[in-house]
């Protein structure tokens, strides 16, 4: 199991902050069926991921009204869904109906088709965005600011970005956007670490963020504004406070032999101000946080793994509010 050895790595930093023992803090819950022929597992990973997420879980619970999609409808079957993960006496449930939504969601995109393997990372994104729909129908996913709508007010980084030249002084016009999951390649994560590691400074867990803000903006240059001549890296701002920030790691080939250099940096915290140029919010000016859950892929498989709220605890890790960190990642063990 991926995880388990995840933790037990020598010199891992998940080790550290997860003593001998942590093994219990997978959380026994209910499995989600995977037939053969059905290649559900990136679907099932990212409903797996949601409903371990007690803020989300707990905010769905409270929601009824929507805009119904009928057959189609993506919150009725994460309704269902939830309901059994709650309510049924079976260990594993099946997840057709939630499937079967998906499919005829993205009918006319021919995305997440019913036999057909997908990205879980994307679904996840995209769960995340069509509950934005049935709920605020009429509202672009830019531009949510709905109290109701928990894919924005939970999940959503609001950004801008902007070119500022250190020579000049032009700067771009900001754009502003928003987004659910920020994407970091696991090679510029890589190069990173071994600059680091060429300063001669010691990788500390709370450095992971800076490590992917710098992994994210590496290589990417811009022109200057005023056509300076100037090649000037992008700032990117983020204006709010997400109870849940996600970050998927990204391979550049599809054999990758980074996937242990990669592991060895991963951290359990994440210091949300270290991950962007600069934080407006106050509370982000703060924030901390902790790894909740996982999702991985292995040897054309998905599988999710997932920190109980209360197993954190008993490791004195303080949790705010559920806040927390959600790694999307594709690991090729085996
Ligand atoms: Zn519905
Ligand atoms: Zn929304
Ligand atoms: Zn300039």
């Amino acid at each position: 199991m991926a995880w388990v050895k995840f933790l037990r790595k020598p010199g891992g930093n998940l080790g550290k902050v997860y003593q001998p023992g942590s093994i219990l803090s997978l959380a026994p819950t209910k499995g989600l069926l995977n037939e053969p022929g059905q290649n559900s597992c990136f679907l099932n990973s990212a409903v797996q991921v949601l409903w371990q997420l007690d803020i989300f879980r707990r905010s769905l619970r409270g929601l009824t009204g929507h805009v119904c999609q009928g057959d189609a409808c993506i919150f009725c079957a994460l309704k269902a869904i939830f309901s059994q993960f709650q309510h049924s006496r079976e260990k594993a449930l099946p997840s057709d109906n939630m499937r079967h939504a998906l499919a005829e969601s993205f009918k006319d995109e021919q995305r997440f088709q019913l036999g057909f393997m997908d990205d879980a990372a994307e679904c996840f994104e995209n769960i995340l965005e069509r509950i934005h729909f049935h709920l605020v129908p009429n509202s672009d996913t830019d531009m949510c600011t709905s109290k109701s709508c928990i894919s924005h007010q939970k999940f959503a980084m609001t950004l801008y970005e902007q070119c500022v030249c250190r020579s000049c002084g032009a700067s771009s016009d900001p754009l502003p956007f928003t987004e659910f999951v920020r994407y970091i390649s696991t090679t510029a994560l890589c190069n990173e670490v071994e600059r680091m590691m060429e300063r001669h400074e010691r990788l500390k867990p709370e450095m992971f963020a800076e490590l992917l803000q710098a992994a994210n903006t590496a290589d990417d240059y811009r022109k200057c504004p005023s056509n300076c001549g100037q090649k000037i890296k992008i700032r990117r701002v983020l204006m709010n406070c997400p109870e849940i920030v996600t970050i998927g790691l990204v391979w550049d080939s599809e054999h990758s032999d980074l996937t242990e250099e990669v592991m060895r940096n991963l951290a359990t915290q994440l210091y949300l101000p270290g991950l962007f140029y600069r934080v407006t919010d106050e509370n982000a000016k703060n924030s901390e946080l902790f790894l909740v859950g996982m999702i991985c892929y292995t040897s054309r498989h998905y599988c999710a793994f997932a920190f109980h709220t209360k197993s954190l605890l008993n490791l004195n890790i303080p949790l705010e509010l559920g806040h927390g960190y959600l790694l999307l990642i594709e690991l090729f063990f085996l």
